[in-house]
Formats: C-alpha cells, sequence, structure tokens
C-alpha cells in the first residue's frame, strides 16, 4: 500500500473524506454503563474500543478520531482518574492507530471542559489553554495525525483550546468544530456559524465545522451558513442523528443511514471535504455515507 499523504493533502484531493460516527452509541451498545465515562474503557476493555474504530473503518471510515473527548483533567478527574491522563490519552491514539494501520488517519479528539470561561465561570483563558495543552502533548506524543476539537459552544473556549493544542503541537493541523444546538441557528452559548467562522478565518485553522447539533436539517443550515461566510475555507460536517429520545429505559436516534445519505448529498454540494457522524450514528450511517461520498 501507498504510504498515505498529510491529511491537508488528502483533504484536498477527491473524494472527499469519510469520518468516523459515533463512540458513545457504539460502547452502549457494546453495555458501557450510564454515567461512566468512555475513557474507564481505554484502560479496561481496550479490545472493544478498538473494534468500534475497525467497525467504522470496515464501514468506509478513512479517518478516526480517539476516544478522548472526555479525557481533559477536569473531566477526567472527576471519574477519579486524573492522574492516568498521560496513560488514558496514549493508550487511545494506540488502539485507533491499531485499526488505522497506515491507510487510515487518526485525530487526536479535544471535547469541552465541562466548566464555564470567564466571565460566565472562573477558569481563565490561559488556564483552559494549559488544560487543553497537556491533553493535546499526551495525544501528540501518541501520534496523532491532526487535534479534533469538537462540540464547543463557546467561542472563547474554542479559542483555548486552539491555542492549547498548538503550543502542545505546533506541527499537526488543528481541526475545529461546533455544535449549533441552540436557538436561531446559534450554539447554545450564542455563537454565530459567521462568528465562529470569522474567528477561524483569522486564526487560520486548517478546517474547520459544524457537529453534533439538533438535526441533519440543522447541521445542513449551519454548515450552509459557514461556507457564506467562509467560501474558500475546508468545512467538515459531523451532524447527529437526531436528539435522542427514551423509549422505555432506551435511548432511541430516529434519524436512518438514508437519511444521513440525503444529509450528505447536500453536505457534498456545499463542498465539506470531510463527512463524519455524531451522537446516535453507527457504522451504518457511516456506510450510507461512504456510498454517496464514493458513488
Ligand atoms: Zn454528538
Amino acid at each position: 500500500m501507498m504510504p498515505k499523504s498529510g491529511i491537508l493533502e488528502r483533504l484536498n484531493q477527491d473524494p472527499p473524506m469519510v469520518g468516523e460516527g459515533a463512540h458513545g452509541t457504539f460502547l452502549y451498545a457494546e453495555g458501557l454503563p450510564a454515567g461512566m465515562l468512555p475513557e474507564q474503557w481505554i484502560l479496561e476493555k481496550p479490545d472493544v474500543i478498538r473494534g468500534m474504530h475497525q467497525s467504522y473503518i470496515d464501514a468506509g471510515a478513512e479517518s478516526v478520531i480517539t476516544c478522548t473527548f472526555g479525557a481533559t483533567r477536569p473531566r477526567l478527574a472527576h471519574a477519579g482518574l486524573g492522574d492516568r491522563l498521560a496513560e488514558i490519552n496514549r493508550r487511545a491514539v494506540e488502539l485507533a492507530r491499531t485499526a488505522a494501520g497506515d491507510a487510515v488517519y487518526v485525530g487526536g479528539d479535544i471535547g469541552p471542559l465541562g466548566e464555564l470561561l470567564e466571565p460566565l465561570g472562573t477558569l481563565t483563558f490561559e488556564d483552559a489553554s494549559d488544560i487543553f495543552a497537556e491533553q493535546a502533548a499526551a495525544l501528540h506524543t501518541g501520534g496523532v495525525d491532526m487535534m479534533f476539537i469538537e462540540t464547543m459552544t463557546d467561542l472563547n473556549e474554542m479559542k483555548a483550546a486552539i491555542a492549547g493544542a498548538r503550543r502542545a503541537a505546533p506541527d499537526l493541523p488543528v481541526f475545529a468544530l461546533m455544535s449549533f444546538d441552540g436557538g436561531g441557528g446559534r450554539t447554545n452559548m450564542g455563537v454565530s456559524p459567521a462568528q465562529f467562522a470569522g474567528a477561524m478565518l483569522e486564526l487560520k485553522v486548517d478546517a474547520f465545522g459544524a457537529n453534533c447539533g439538533r438535526g441533519l436539517p440543522e447541521n445542513v443550515a449551519a454548515v450552509g451558513a459557514l461556507r457564506d461566510a467562509a467560501p474558500d475555507a475546508q468545512l467538515i460536517a459531523k451532524p447527529n442523528a437526531g436528539l435522542p429520545r427514551l423509549e422505555g429505559d432506551r435511548t432511541v436516534f430516529d434519524t436512518t443511514p438514508e437519511e444521513m445519505a440525503e444529509a450528505a448529498r447536500a453536505f457534498l454540494k456545499l463542498g465539506v471535504r470531510l463527512l463524519a457522524s455524531c451522537c446516535g450514528s453507527t457504522p451504518a450511517h457511516t456506510r450510507a455515507i461512504a456510498g454517496v461520498v464514493r458513488g
């Protein structure tokens, strides 16, 4: 097999890239107890984590992200895992890399801290960026291809994460995604796609986009607004499979792989270069996206 090119080079080539689907949804189906951090299974059930990446790769994903959405210090400390931060992030990369081999890219997944930054909260920008840098350093040591910052709703926290990632891994591209899950097409902290795009262009972030959110129509609208604000940017779409709904004691998501394929067509029209999927999606959704992208 030919050695793969750098992720940014690949992003410029056709067809667009297919990314991974949901982690939580997959792991809950495997029996992850509600309330347990998926990161716990990096230590306890590494085969399940590796198998998850493999399932998405088998379904057509050309890039995966590490199971480290909550592997920043505040979240790990909350779960009693603070002293294993470096180990958890490094092992997460190792598990993804084992499944990915040489042909599939591995992004280091970074999620929100779960704490508010000033002025709404007490966390300073500098402290937040230090926390992100700590995780990014461990992901970098593990050997990721890019940093994948997602599900942010506060633009300041996003900027802190980008600053931390760049400080810890100056040689790696940064992908940045916000969740436009609030009213009026904004994040629940009130950030509009245009504001986000403007900030990302100013920071010269390598690629950016929308993830999670409310559902497919909202995500297509958000990415459309990003495209209007940034005609030449490398955009990413990673929509959820609708909002979760309880059926008895089971959480279900209603968006079908066929509907995801329909949305993929809309994202392609907007020139999206990386199409993945978020909460509620499964390898069947990834397969549907890959069918459209490569069809
Ligand atoms: Zn999600």
